[in-house]
């Protein structure tokens, strides 16, 4: 017999990823701050100290388990991150 307690561990687990989003975010911020950091606040490209953006060599699609590997990212400034191949969604996945 259906029931509104059976959605009720879909909406539990909800907002456990809503909170666990939040914190993310916020760990996201800090950890950005810190590959900036190490890339001495500049462009890796150009040498920019303006729009700093993180760069995901590999990307975020096709391997979510390298979004958050020091190694697999690089600071880049808005203008050189646009040139990049997998810049905003322009990078195509895997499985298509
Ligand atoms: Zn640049």
């Amino acid at each position: 017999m259906p029931s509104i307690l059976m959605f009720a561990p879909a909406w539990k687990g909800g907002k456990t990823l809503e909170l666990r989003a939040l914190r993310l975010s916020h760990l996201y911020k800090e950890w950005r701050k810190m590959i900036i950091k190490r890339d001495n606040f500049e462009c890796q490209e150009c040498g920019s100290r303006v729009k700093l953006e993180i760069h995901h060599k590999k990307g975020f699609t096709n391997y979510p388990k390298l979004r958050f590997e020091p190694s697999n990212v690089v600071t880049l400034c808005a203008d050189c991150h646009s040139l990049t191949d997998n810049y905003k969604g322009r990078e195509r996945r895997n499985h298509e």
